[in-house]
């Protein structure tokens, strides 16, 4: 693969590198690819705590409020949900969808291709689940679900005294998770591992890989 360094435009032949491994530019030194020391194990347990976290960010009481004597609380999809009731509808469907169906998709998504893999040959709709988690994957967005929060919260402080509820917590977790499931995960080793329609699980070289995929769709 050729590739030119972001930083001073030299074309180069990125090398198959070992795990754990980077590839630096000869002349300047910036670093161009690295591959992670465990590009399987570490995001799987990663996203089995992402969907733990995930679970409980949408459960728990994102913050509880308490006004004359009466306490309530709210999670992120009865905000939504309140947010529709106002009238507020295009607010409340990127709501459900950046803080919700997204990031909870795409956790189940990855969560299914990494117990896959572990075991190669994967069969080939992971492949397909792997394209899905790829597209889900720039809507996962957890500043929408903060920024989602702090609009509910500015809205309520104003009637109620506000306190973060446990699904807060947990959101503030998930703004850590699901970047390092991202950077921690390598498709490229996932995609090693899928078996191809009458082929063998070795991995298919680049060409082939482009060919088969059309294939699969
Ligand atoms: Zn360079």
């Amino acid at each position: 693969m050729t590739v030119a360094c972001p930083d001073c435009d030299l074309l180069q032949r990125l090398p198959e590198l070992p795990p754990g491994g980077k590839a630096r530019c000869p002349r300047c030194g910036n670093t161009l690819a690295t591959q992670p020391a465990d590009p399987i194990d570490r995001p799987l347990a990663l996203a089995i705590t992402a969907a733990i976290v995930f679970i409980i960010a949408n459960t728990g009481p994102l913050m509880g409020l308490s006004a004359v004597g009466r306490h309530a609380s709210t999670t992120i999809v009865g905000g939504a949900y309140e947010m529709w009731l106002q009238g507020e509808t295009i607010t409340a469907v990127i709501v459900a969808f950046c803080a919700v169906i997204a990031p909870g998709s795409y956790i189940l998504f990855m969560l299914t291709v990494l117990l896959a893999v572990r075991r190669p040959p994967a069969p080939p709709w992971i492949g397909q689940m792997l394209r899905w988690s790829e597209a889900m994957q720039p809507w996962s967005m957890a500043e929408v679900m903060i920024l989602g929060i702090l609009v509910a919260l500015i809205k309520i402080a104003e009637l109620a005294t506000v306190e973060p509820g446990v699904g807060m917590y947990a959101v503030g977790g998930l703004v850590v998770l699901l970047p390092a499931i991202m950077v921690t995960f390598d498709s490229r080793e996932a995609w090693k591992r899928v078996a191809w329609a009458g082929g063998s699980a070795s991995p298919p070289s680049e060409k082939r890989n482009g060919i088969r995929a059309e294939v699969v769709q």
